[in-house]
């Protein structure tokens, strides 16, 4: 399979065609960096990385193209991110053994894709900052629409109500990362925050690998 994946997709960089990394430290330079912002129903919730640009093609890449071990190139970089520009809510994160828990896809979606970027940047970066991963703590209940292409923010959250309930876990983790690949209107996010917080997390932080800034 791999070795199918370095054939259609021969690993240098997304953004100059050099190197053997999808994505260079040039180029990573170049990429804006995304925010830290608060909401009510979060601690915070930082994007590693601005929506646009190097980045929104390689998500869309990854996304259409299937390159799931680009996903794990991104977690990296996002960990590594991370520890640069939030250090102090990286060491929080660990002091207080929070668990990192992926949105989900709709079943049928994963299986098309063949996996969950948001699962992949977890599991990575659960690895890279020592932190616990649980994967289905939330199921899809629905199939809805990729969210980057309904364009109006009311449509939006329609077409994510009720799309989250709890998964097959006995207890939902009291500290909660919820992580998601982009951040659009927030509502994805929004809505399996609430899940979350109604089933039982105390304590909810929202990470993403990008988002737009609004
Ligand atoms: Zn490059």
């Amino acid at each position: 399979m791999s070795m199918i994946i370095e054939w259609l997709f021969p690993r240098s960089c997304f953004g100059c065609g050099r190197g053997e990394r999808y994505l260079c430290d040039l180029c990573e330079n170049k990429m804006k960096s995304g925010l830290l912002s608060h909401k009510k129903l979060f601690e915070g919730i930082i994007s590693t990385y601005k929506y646009d640009g190097l980045m929104k093609e390689i998500v869309e890449k990854v996304k259409y193209g299937f390159v799931s071990d680009a996903v794990e190139e991104l977690a990296k970089l996002m960990g590594n991110k991370l520890k640069i520009s939030y250090p102090n809510v990286v060491k929080y994160w660990q002091k207080e053994n929070f668990c990192l828990i992926p949105v989900p896809l709709y079943w049928q979606r994963k299986n098309w894709r063949g996996f969950n970027q948001s699962e992949i940047l977890a599991k990575g970066l659960a690895e890279f900052l020592n932190l616990k991963c649980v994967n289905n703590a939330l199921t899809r209940n629905i199939k809805t629409k990729n969210q980057v292409s309904v364009k109006n923010r009311q449509l939006r959250q329609k077409n994510i109500d009720n799309a989250f309930r709890v998964g097959d876990i006995k207890t939902i983790p009291k500290k909660v990362i919820l992580i998601d690949d982009v951040v659009t209107s927030g509502a994805t996010m929004n809505e399996a925050g609430r899940i979350l917080r109604d089933s039982g997390t105390d304590l909810l932080w929202g990470l993403s690998l990008c988002g737009v800034q609004k």
